[in-house]
């Protein structure tokens, strides 16, 4: 295998310095020379020409719309940000929501960046349990919640909570709990002007919880210059541009939702679109005609769940605003980006990244042509590389082994250095320190990349399957099954074998319309060996209704064998799955 090239390195490394250079030139930056995401948002858009464009416009559980403008709500998020200082809450304290998609969310999230505090929106469908882990290992000072959701979830654990100093309730004419504050008594009284706190890139930021996919979510944390590739990503990867109207399906409390479903359109300069209610496929075909979307970011359950709604539904709707659409969180099969071209008339493009690398990595860019099923390109400015993870290199070596080689599966790396790569996990400094081998990231992800540089998802280094010295990546296989006219959706595992090591079992939900019956479990067998060789094809396939999934939607295929083997579920029965 050949060794990482110095010269090439050299040569690599500036024209990647270069790229985040003229992205952060777009951007203006503090006035002392500081870097602030709420400022490039909101401030650097409400002293010009886009001072009475909508930032946001709120859509409610009732239908309401709402607008704020960018002026309106650099104002709001001066007011909250004089709120925190009033409360003393300072540089490196930590402000939680746990609220809907409702105003009084992005006011906080943005008024708190504005302070130079640390912000972690919660996602409010949680239990208290969830909920209540996330707070104490995230040191809350302060938290913003609705009347209901404190009522239901956080009085009964506050007294389990000594370093929560503050709760501040939203609704407005109502009574607020007792030892709460008003939040917009607070807000009314403060001043709309407001100095940033002179933050630098550096300067702590966000706090995310990851998916919970293969054990407990783990707290990471990002800083200020993370708005340089929230920028730069959203401009490449999703073609966003100033005056678009965009929608982000993914709710703040998941990375994906607050670098695209917050600050980077905000930073662009587009209107952001907040959608209060909930999943449901026939009302979003009728929010992305009625709201006009031109650019939509959202995740392949959803797309795979309008896609069940079938095409006559479908035509009724006039999706011609829409010009750009893409996914994460999950492979895009094919099937689904060619569902895309045929019911909104634009086909969809597939992007990936992790909560630890704070923004969008490859995807099918809008400069690209689409290669249906793959992750598409790395963006310009990242440098990936792919490897092979041996158990030498478990105990850290220290020089990175690429394979060079097209279509070889092995462990996708990062070069480090883009500006949103996260900057620890919350109490895990081993963990962290594990991430990185010399000036590498490891993405715990095994991919392909093809002879044209596109990449493709094989699964995680976790979940890979080693059955008769093959390495299987699970949703190679699911890929296959996905593709079949009956099958709504596949989740595989490794299956423990005493002579072969693991065999591959598949588990398969079928689509409405048709039956499990030995037959057609005969016919996905003969596709699956025709399409992988009787090696990788699944020994055994077992119907079921549904697949754990995360409540962010990821299948948890360890969950699945934890249940297969009649083990212990742990720590992935988590509170936050939804089963
Ligand atoms: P945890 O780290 O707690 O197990 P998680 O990894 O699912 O959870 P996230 O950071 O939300 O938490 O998800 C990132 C992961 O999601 C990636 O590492 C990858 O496995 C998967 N993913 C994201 N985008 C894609 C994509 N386009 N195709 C395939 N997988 C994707
Ligand atoms: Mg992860």
């Amino acid at each position: 295998m050949p060794k990482a090239n110095p010269q090439q390195s050299k040569r690599l490394i500036s024209s990647v310095d270069l790229f985040w250079q003229q992205a952060k030139a777009a951007l203006s930056g503090l006035p002392n020379g500081g870097l602030n995401i709420a400022h490039e948002a909101i401030d650097r858009h409400a002293v010009g020409d886009y001072r009475h464009h909508v930032a946001i416009r709120c859509i409610d559980s009732t239908g309401i719309s709402q607008d704020f403008t960018y002026l309106d709500l650099s104002k709001l998020t001066n007011q909250f940000a004089h709120v925190l200082q009033q409360l003393q809450v300072v540089t490196g304290n930590c402000v939680f929501t746990l609220l809907g998609r409702v105003p009084e969310l992005y006011i906080t999230v943005l008024g708190t960046l504005k302070n130079g505090s640390i912000v972690c929106p919660l996602f409010s469908v949680f239990g208290p349990e969830p909920i209540r882990t996330r707070l104490v290992s995230g040191n809350a000072k302060v938290l913003v919640t609705s009347k209901r959701l404190y009522e239901d979830k956080i009085e009964p654990l506050r007294r389990s909570l000594p370093g929560l100093k503050h709760i501040i309730i939203v609704d407005q004419d109502q009574d607020i709990p007792p030892l709460c504050d008003d939040f917009w008594q607070l807000i009314n009284r403060a001043s709309d002007r407001f100095t940033i706190t002179p933050t630098k890139p550096e300067t702590q930021a966000l706090l995310h919880f990851t998916s919970g996919t293969t054990g407990k979510p783990k707290g990471v944390l990002h800083v200020h210059n993370a708005v340089v590739a929230h920028y730069a990503s959203a401009r490449y990867a999703l073609d966003l541009h100033p005056g678009d109207i965009f929608w982000c399906t993914a709710d703040p409390g998941w990375v994906t939702g607050t670098s695209y479903g917050i600050i980077a359109p905000l930073v662009i300069g587009a209107t952001l679109l907040v959608d209060e209610q909930e999943f449901d496929p026939v009302r979003w075909c009728q929010f992305l005609q009625d709201y006009r979307v031109n650019v939509w970011y959202t995740a392949p359950t959803a797309i795979r769940m309008m896609m069940r709604l079938g095409n006559d539904l479908l035509n009724h709707y006039d999706f011609s605003s829409l010009r750009f659409a893409a996914s994460v969180g999950e492979p895009l099969n094919a099937e689904l980006v060619l569902w895309g071209k045929k019911a909104l008339g634009i086909p969809l493009h597939d992007s990936w990244w992790q909560t630890e690398t704070g923004a969008i990595m490859i995807a099918n860019h809008a400069t690209i042509e689409i290669k249906p099923g793959s992750m598409g390109k790395s963006l310009p400015g990242v440098e990936s590389a792919v490897i092979q993870r041996s158990s030498e290199f478990e105990v850290r070596t220290s020089e990175i082994e690429t394979i060079d080689a097209p279509d070889q599966a092995g462990e996708l790396i990062l070069r480090v250095g883009w500006p949103s790569m996260f900057v620890g996990y919350l109490d895990d400094k081993e963990r962290y320190r594990r991430c990185f081998i010399n000036d590498w990231y490891l993405t715990g992800d095994i991919v392909r990349r093809d002879v044209d540089g596109y990449f493709w998802y094989v699964g995680r280094v976790d979940d890979a399957i080693k059955s008769a010295g093959h390495l299987i990546g699970p949703y190679e296989v699911e890929r296959v099954f996905l593709a079949q006219a009956a099958v709504a959706d596949a989740g595989v595992i490794g299956i423990p074998d005493p002579i072969i090591n693991e065999t591959v079992r598949a588990y398969v939900v079928l689509k409405a319309g048709y039956s499990a019956s030995d037959e057609l479990k005969r016919y996905l067998h003969a596709q699956a060996r025709k399409a992988l060789g009787p090696a990788v094809a699944p020994r055994e396939i077992e119907f079921c209704d549904k697949l754990p999934r995360t409540r962010s939607g990821k299948i948890m295929r360890k969950l699945l064998k934890s249940r297969a083997l009649g083990l212990p579920e742990g720590d992935l029965s988590t509170l936050d799955s939804n089963l």
